[in-house]
């Protein structure tokens, strides 16, 4: 079996699973943010009353992070549903964006969108709040009612996202009914060089099957290459295997997996017992293909979708309007960190946007020197507009007060991971995806720029 056939075995009590086969899967972990979760709460009262209680009050994760910081009243409102929820249910883990577990969420615009208007639970974006906040263990089934919870596939987990109808199922009974996906096999060899991330493996392997290429399919990262990668790296190159249509990501489990996860469990107190899943001589893939790392180069996933792939030293014709760093995928303490490095004592020609994807990452960049200057202060004064309101902003445009949303038709780089049409506002706007160190030297010349050139 594959390492996804294995999880899925062992959640279902089976001492084997195929491809193509439904079983009954045990849940671990059910993730709900801000945007689905008031539509899961509402199916899981309708299917199992009023006055039912969650199946597993320790097993429910909920992380507002989406519409937040925006005086939309509705897109406020439905953090009180959360707020409400989490109280009549008494659930463990719920990173507020308030302190008051009585009060009520309202954005003040009047502060502007730069300083932190959160408390000291909020957690920022969700798939990256879940591994810094221990809720990521190897060999356990993660559901999350948002698709890039693959991202989670880093840790050696089953993490896919599902609906508001099938979440509010798991809330009720934690348990769901699985097709077991087929698995493609992605062997990485090699190392990256300079200048080239994470990021431009999965865009590269993306444009090789295209937006549709892994459609209800395991993606398996394994091989030298993956184990040269730090979690960050796999977490990047997890959280966008939706965007070929994958069902999930797996990498091996390994000292890094494990230094990770544990640290992280026992500084949040959470679970600290797991199982990882190991490769064996019986697995059967669909697809096979062999990466080496050192041949890559830095790549752009050109308008309309993220399958069309381009080197970015092949596009410097292509202008830009705007550049902008963060999300779940891109917006990691060691994302910031190559997009300082490039920007370091320059300074942006565009519109150019931060957005840290947690707070704790907010104060790695604000506590990180060099040479005595802060990287959050390195940022600011490249001219970068860095927010210390980490959460999703302008990665899926949101309503129109969000942070760096498009709301004209401009044409923008963006360390994010989907540029479907209107995906960060206007619907006639371009987003071409990259990495932040690709982000960061577009940044600087107006146009599509190989990071390279820039490289200390
Ligand atoms: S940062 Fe973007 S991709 Fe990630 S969860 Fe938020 S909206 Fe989705």
């Amino acid at each position: 079996m594959t390492l996804t056939e294995k999880i899925l075995a062992r959640a279902a009590d089976k001492p084997n699973v195929q491809a193509g086969e439904n079983v009954w899967v045990k849940a671990d972990i059910l993730m709900t943010h801000d945007v689905c979760g008031p539509g899961t709460i509402g199916v899981f009262k309708r299917e199992f009353g009023a006055t039912a209680k969650v199946w597993d009050r320790k097993k429910i994760v909920i992380i507002p992070d989406h519409y937040i910081f925006t005086a939309d009243s509705m897109s406020n409102r439905n953090v009180d549903i959360l707020r409400e929820f989490v109280k009549e249910q008494g659930l463990p883990y719920f990173y507020d964006v308030i302190d008051d577990p009585d009060g009520k969420w309202v954005f003040d615009a009047t502060q502007g969108l730069l300083k932190k208007q959160y408390g000291a639970n909020f957690a920022g974006v969700c798939h990256t709040a879940l591994p810094q906040k221990g809720h990521t263990r190897p060999g356990e089934i993660l559901f999350g009612t948002d698709s890039h919870t693959c991202m989670a596939g880093a840790f050696n987990q089953f993490a896919t996202g599902i609906g508001n109808t099938d979440a509010g199922f798991v809330m009720g009974t934690g348990r769901l009914l699985l097709k077991v996906p087929e698995t493609m096999h992605f062997r990485l060899e090699g190392e990256l060089r300079p200048g080239v991330m994470a990021k431009d493996i999965i865009l590269h392997c993306i444009g090789e099957i295209g937006f549709d290429g892994a459609t209800y399919r395991a993606l398996q990262f394994d091989g030298p290459g993956a184990t040269s990668l730090s979690m960050d790296d796999r977490m990047t190159v997890a959280n966008m295997a939706i965007e070929a249509g994958g069902k999930n990501a797996i990498f091996e489990f390994d000292a890094k997996t494990q230094a990770f996860v544990d640290q992280r469990c026992r500084a949040n107190g959470t679970k600290e017992n797991y199982e990882p899943v190991e490769r064996d001589s019986e697995e059967r893939f669909v697809y096979e293909t062999t990466i080496d790392l050192s041949r890559l180069e830095p790549t752009v996933a050109c308008h309309p979708d993220p399958g069309r792939r381009k080197l970015a030293k092949e596009m410097p014709d292509t202008k830009l309007d705007r550049a902008y760093m963060g999300s779940c995928t891109g917006g990691k303490t060691s994302d910031f960190l190559e997009f300082a490095r490039i920007l370091r004592g320059k300074k942006v020609i565009i519109d150019t946007f931060g957005v840290p994807a947690t707070p704790e990452i907010v104060r790695d960049l604000q506590t990180t020197l060099w040479d005595d200057t802060s990287v959050w202060d390195i940022l600011v004064n490249a001219g970068v507009k860095m927010t210390e309101n980490a959460s999703c902003s302008a990665c899926l445009g949101g309503p129109v007060d969000t942070f760096g949303r498009m709301n004209t038709p401009l044409k923008c780089i963006s360390a994010t991971n989907r540029n479907f049409p209107g995906r960060m506002g206007h619907k006639e706007s371009q987003v071409f995806l990259a990495s932040p160190a690709t982000v960061a030297a577009s940044a600087l010349t107006g146009h599509i720029t190989d990071p390279r050139d820039y490289l200390g």
